[in-house]
């Protein structure tokens, strides 16, 4: 790891001269400055090495500078940097090609965009012209991006400052069993109850102004809550029942999160819209898409499709997807996350709770894992209260802190800390987290 202080400093000064940060107030920021990185890791100009347990914002599936994904972009820019959605160009038709073969079902067509907002804004459309309806129902604990439909159906607490209040967003509770809105006590209990929620909100809506149900698969940002079996085959039906739009939104749970390509192969399920962006290239190159099914493409045969982006479909983007998906394929890098899921971070973490009094649950699947932080283990009173800041999120922040001391970048958000490494996370570098993870907890424990 070189060092060399005055460069961070200098990087540092002019990011906070000229950088406008997302989601934070610009004057009491102190990014830390970054050197480089590789595989699992992370190092600033200090001499700092951090090992990525965030995968940065739950993106890098295969890592920081993946050798094969970052030739295939340098190949690309030698050939063909960059040409116009309209024309046919082999690395988009072969990105959409492979991305179609993995997708569940008949979701065999896709419409690329730049990330995960703009694939939510893209399906919420389809889905609204396709049924001449316009309401789309979602979740309060869901995040599905910044930008205006997707904020609005976002339920967690960055919709506020942008919430319409209506832009045709209803939300409603999912299943959680932890916390669970039902009064239920067991799983098969949880799945009926939200079930039966979701179809009287329905009724009371008025089945007719209903466009569509947008679910992430595993919601992830706001906790990474395993849905229960026959949650999502439920939700399936009643959307069949009622000629609504399925999306399953896997931004963050595809390509290979929870060991599988899409966590909707868990569970068989094939909505009618799946959005995508983050893994599919593991963000090398800005790349979101919509997966289509026939039946909404059909939709769009004779009649124009009244969305585009200049950059749908960039040439360097698809051929970074291509070269992702081959290298996770070439290096068994989903069934790693299945196994270093199953056999290491499972067990690990819940050997920390068997240790740790603040640790109130720990759920997830593959590498997409929470650790749900509790005053009280019998009241599951959270660490810190919902969309706490300032002094009262101090404890998670003090965790984090720890961490990173520690030499582990954390994911944080609220009063949990989600285990999200690479998908090709080795078995050494999982433990290595788990050592950090438990040092910190000691801290929280010790108020
Ligand atoms: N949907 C989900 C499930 C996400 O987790 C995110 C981002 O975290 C988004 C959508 C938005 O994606 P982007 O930030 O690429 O616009």
């Amino acid at each position: 790891v070189p060092v060399d202080p005055e460069r961070g400093a200098a990087v540092k000064a002019a990011d906070r001269a000229h950088v406008f940060h997302s989601w934070s107030a610009q004057a009491v920021i102190d990014p830390l400055a970054v050197a480089g990185a590789r595989g699992s890791y992370f190092w600033d100009y200090e001499g700092n090495r951090y090992l990525d347990f965030s995968s940065q914002l739950v993106n890098t599936n295969i890592g920081h500078q993946h050798p094969k994904v970052v030739a295939a972009i340098q190949e690309q820019a030698g050939k063909l940097a960059t040409f116009a959605p309209a024309f046919a160009i082999d690395v988009r038709s072969e990105a959409a090609r492979l991305i179609a073969e993995l997708t569940p079902g008949d979701l065999n067509k896709i419409f690329f965009t730049n990330g995960g907002a703009e694939a939510v804004e893209n399906a919420v459309r389809m889905a609204r012209l396709h049924t001449g309806r316009h309401k789309v129902l979602s979740t309060y604990r869901s995040y599905h991006g910044a930008t205006a439909a997707a904020i609005n159906l976002t339920g967690d607490p960055r919709r506020w400052a942008s919430d319409t209040g209506s832009a045709g967003v209803v939300h409603f509770w999912g299943p959680f069993l932890y916390r669970s809105q039902f009064h239920a006590s067991t799983e098969a209990e949880e799945c009926e109850r939200a079930l039966r929620h979701l179809e009287e909100l329905i009724a009371f809506e008025g089945p007719q102004t209903i466009a569509a149900i947008i679910l992430e698969t595993v919601p992830g940002t706001a906790g990474i809550m395993v849905p229960p079996p026959g949650y999502l085959a439920g939700v399936r039906e009643i959307c069949d029942r009622y000629g609504i739009v399925f999306i399953l939104d896997e931004v963050m749970a595809g390509f290979g999160r929870t060991g599988k390509w899409f966590a909707a192969d868990h569970w068989g399920v094939t909505p009618d819209l799946m959005t995508f962006a983050k893994g599919v290239n593991s963000g090398y190159v800005p790349l979101g898409g919509v997966a289509i099914s026939e039946r909404i493409a059909e939709t769009f045969a004779h009649r124009p499709y009244p969305g585009g982006l200049t950059y749908s479909g960039h040439p360097l983007a698809c051929a970074s997807a291509i070269a992702t998906i081959s290298a996770m394929r070439d290096e068994r890098i989903v069934e790693n996350a299945a196994e270093i899921g199953e056999r290491v971070l499972g067990p690990g973490l819940r050997e920390l709770a068997a240790r740790h009094e603040c640790v109130g649950e720990v759920r997830g699947m593959g590498v997409f894992w929470a650790l749900e932080l509790v005053r009280d283990r019998s009241t599951r009173e959270p660490l810190v209260p919902y969309n706490a800041s300032g002094a009262d999120a101090a404890p998670m922040a003090r965790f984090a802190a720890a961490c990173r001391q520690g030499g582990l970048w954390p994911f944080v958000n609220m009063n949990r800390t989600h285990v999200v490494p690479p998908c090709n996370v080795s078995e050494a570098e999982a433990k290595e987290g788990l050592a950090v993870l438990d040092a910190a907890l000691s801290v929280v424990d010790g108020g």
